[in-house]
C-alpha cells in the first residue's frame, strides 16, 4: 500500500516536472523539454567561451574581423528585433552579446548561451560573402535563440544524473555539471558546422537562422548557395567523417528552399 502511494507520488512528481519544463520554440512550434534555467546556461556559457578566447589565436585581419563583427551585430539586431516584437525579450535577458573572429583553418562557427559567437578564418573561404556569413551566423545564433544546448544538457542530466534537480546537482557536483555542459557543447571547439547537432536541432536552426538572416536584411536566398559550396568544401576536409552523422546536404538545401518564400516575408532591402 505504502509503496504503490509511493510511486503514485513518483508519476505525479515526473509529470509536474514535464509539465514545468516544457515549452516551445518560438516560430516552429516544436516542443521542448528543457529543465536548466537560462541564467545557469549563460553563466556556464560565459566561463567557456572565456577560457576559449584564452587557448585561441584572434584574426589579426583587421577589416574580416570587422565584417564578421558587423554581420554578427546586424544578426543580434534582428534577433532582439523578433523578440521585441513579438513578446519574447525576456528570453535575452542577461545577454552579452559578442563575436571573435579565430585564427584557424577550419570550416567552423558556434555560438554559446548568452550570445558568445565565433567564426574561424577557415570557413571565410566558404561564406565569400556577408549573406554566406549571415547564413552562418543566424543558424548558430538560432541554436542559443531555441535553447538547443539546455535542451541537450537536460537529456545529458537525466541520463547521467538519474535527473537530480539541477541546483542540487551542480552544488554537489559543480564538475560533473560543467562536463555535461561541455559535451552538450562538444567542448566548444567542436560544436558548431563541424560537429552538428541532432537533425531536428539542423533543420530548426537551419529554419530559425533563414528568417533571422532575412530580417537582418540579407536575402536568404543566399542560404542555399552558402550549403552548396559549403557540401563541396567539406568533400576537400578531414571532417568529413564527423560530418557523415549531419541530415544529407541534398534534404538540408531543398528543406531550406522550401523556407525562402516564408523568410522572404521578413527580408528587408
Ligand atoms: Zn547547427
Amino acid at each position: 500500500m505504502k509503496r504503490t502511494l509511493k510511486s503514485k507520488l513518483f508519476v505525479l512528481c515526473g509529470l509536474l516536472l514535464l509539465l514545468s519544463g516544457c515549452t516551445e520554440v518560438a516560430i516552429t512550434g516544436r516542443k521542448q523539454f528543457n529543465l536548466v534555467p537560462d541564467s545557469t546556461m549563460n553563466s556556464m556559457g560565459f566561463q567557456s567561451y572565456s577560457e576559449f578566447l584564452t587557448k585561441s589565436k584572434l584574426s589579426k585581419d583587421f577589416s574580416k574581423t570587422r565584417m564578421v563583427k558587423r554581420v554578427g551585430s546586424r544578426i543580434q539586431k534582428a534577433v532582439e528585433q523578433y523578440c521585441a516584437q513579438n513578446n519574447l525579450s525576456d528570453s535575452l535577458r542577461g545577454y552579452q552579446w559578442e563575436v571573435n573572429l579565430i585564427e584557424d583553418d577550419s570550416l567552423n562557427a558556434w555560438a554559446m548561451p548568452g550570445g558568445k559567437m565565433v567564426v574561424y578564418t577557415g570557413l571565410l573561404k566558404v561564406t565569400q560573402s556577408e549573406a554566406g556569413l549571415a547564413t552562418v551566423m543566424g543558424h548558430e545564433i538560432a541554436h542559443v535563440f531555441a535553447k538547443h544546448g539546455a535542451e541537450r544538457m537536460t537529456q545529458g542530466l537525466i541520463v547521467e544524473m538519474g535527473g537530480v534537480a539541477l541546483s542540487k546537482a551542480i552544488a554537489n557536483r559543480p564538475d560533473k555539471t560543467k562536463n555535461i555542459f561541455m559535451k552538450s557543447y562538444g567542448a566548444g571547439t567542436q560544436v558548431g558546422l563541424l560537429l552538428p547537432y541532432s537533425r531536428v536541432h539542423e533543420s530548426e536552426a537551419d529554419h530559425l537562422g533563414l528568417i533571422f538572416m532575412a530580417m537582418a536584411g540579407y536575402n536568404p536566398n543566399e542560404a542555399v548557395n552558402f550549403w552548396q559550396r559549403m557540401s563541396v568544401a567539406k568533400q576537400g576536409s578531414q571532417t568529413i567523417e564527423i560530418l557523415s552523422t549531419h541530415p544529407a546536404d541534398s534534404t538540408r538545401i531543398r528543406n531550406i528552399q522550401n523556407l525562402i518564400p516564408k523568410a522572404m516575408q521578413y527580408y528587408r532591402q
